[in-house]
């Protein structure tokens, strides 16, 4: 079976295979008539431009960041604001209303979202207690997961780094964690940092687990847990992937320093995800307005050839009350928080395919992508893309709907 989607916009950045593409170039897009056969984009002709055409055509994002057990609390909690330190405190005492419902109605909230924005991929982080043993938010979401008929949600352990320098403890958590998950921690002023690393990733190692760390999330120029993991990661050869993120102080290393680490993690072959909305509620605050702004060094990591992806973090939690489980917008918030000049078609694989490469997953390019893989948006250009035109999944019936158009 063949369709054809007239007049349509495929960001070049996205395609992945070229042969068989053929199209006006503009602006970061080819423009033509979509090609589809058995069920998959195959190629482009060129043709004349509709005055109502022009839609861009883009894969299903990729959420490589967020918290399904913490978000849509910020209705029940008490005086909102507070730096990093508040909002962990806040969500200690609100874990007493964790129950299972609670929990898988809140989770459930934060995925209708992901699937509203267009996602297929989302990892959620999930806050482990102070035993080995898992949280009860574990065994809700991975009911949850395993019930998604349409997303495949990855849950992601997240411990202490310090507890981590526990071998036993560490095990332990590891032991837990099935295969296609990910292990992880929090890494910023504590203790025994370089024990908890490697133990992290010996285990990872030894249970093929992906790895995901918050990792200097704060502006202190004395956070420097990023280098220490890329360098865990060097010298244990490590090869499965690893997703760094936060990394705030980067913000202060500059010259040489910066080239240092930079070229690290690009020789260990780690991700940096870039949080711009918790990291500018949490970060540099005193009393009232702030003077800086929390947020990596996007720009500078990409072209020292580290793969930067763009994750929502939190969502209405004691950590950001504002926002939505939104890959494309938390892009948007992005280019105002860390300048992402255009051209922007460079910035969308951070949201879909180097997204799903930073996760382990594998990338799912314009080019031989199945029907149900992808979003129509009614974008005209990359800017009111990311602006939020609207973008819905496109199916078989839908596509024969447009085929007769
Ligand atoms: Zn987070």
């Amino acid at each position: 079976m063949t369709a054809t989607l007239r007049d349509i916009r495929l960001p070049l950045a996205l395609l992945g295979a070229q042969h068989g593409f053929d199209g006006v170039e503009a602006q970061g897009c080819l423009r033509g008539d979509a090609l589809f056969r058995e069920g998959r984009l195959v190629g482009m002709t060129r043709a004349a431009p509709t005055p109502q055409g022009g839609r861009i055509l883009l894969p299903r994002l990729v959420e490589v960041h967020c918290h399904l057990d913490k978000c849509h609390t910020a209705g029940r909690l008490d005086a909102a604001g507070g730096d990093l330190a508040h909002a962990i405190e806040r969500t200690r005492r609100d874990k007493d209303n964790w129950t299972g419902a609670d929990l898988r109605a809140r989770a459930l909230t934060g995925l209708e979202e992901a699937r509203a924005a267009g996602c297929a991929l989302i990892r959620s982080h999930v806050d482990w207690g102070d035993t080995a043993a898992p949280p009860l938010a574990w065994h809700v979401l991975q009911e949850v997961a395993a019930e998604l008929p349409d997303m495949t949600l990855q849950l992601s352990a997240l411990t202490g780094v310090d507890k981590m320098a526990d071998p036993g403890f560490a095990a332990a958590v590891a032991g837990n964690i099935p295969q296609g998950q990910s292990l992880g921690c929090f890494v910023l002023d504590h203790a025994n940092v370089d024990a908890g690393l490697r133990n992290v990733f010996a285990q990872a190692a030894a249970r093929g687990l992906a790895l995901d760390f918050h990792v200097d999330e704060g502006l202190s120029p004395d956070l420097n847990g990023l280098e220490r993991i890329a360098d865990v990661a060097l010298g244990t050869g490590h090869e499965g992937p690893v997703l760094c993120g936060h990394a705030c102080s980067l913000i202060h290393r500059g010259g040489a320093e910066f080239a240092r680490i930079a070229d690290k993690l690009a020789g260990a072959g780690i991700a940096v995800a870039l949080l711009p909305m918790t990291n500018l509620y949490l970060q540099g605050r005193g009393t009232g307005t702030p003077t800086a702004r929390g947020i990596t060094k996007a720009q500078e990591l990409v072209a020292a050839g580290v793969r930067v992806t763009i994750g929502t973090d939190n969502v209405r939690d004691a950590f950001c009350p504002v926002g939505r489980h939104d890959p494309m917008r938390a892009l948007e918030l992005a280019v105002l928080a860390a300048h992402l000049d255009p051209p922007f078609g460079r910035w969308l694989p951070a949201v879909t395919t180097d997204a799903a490469r930073a996760l382990g997953h594998a990338p799912i390019p314009l080019s031989g992508a199945r029907v149900d893989d992808l979003l129509l948006t009614e974008a005209r250009d990359l800017a009111a893309l990311i602006a939020g035109a609207p973008r819905a999944r496109l199916t078989a019936a839908s596509l024969r709907r447009e085929d007769r158009r």
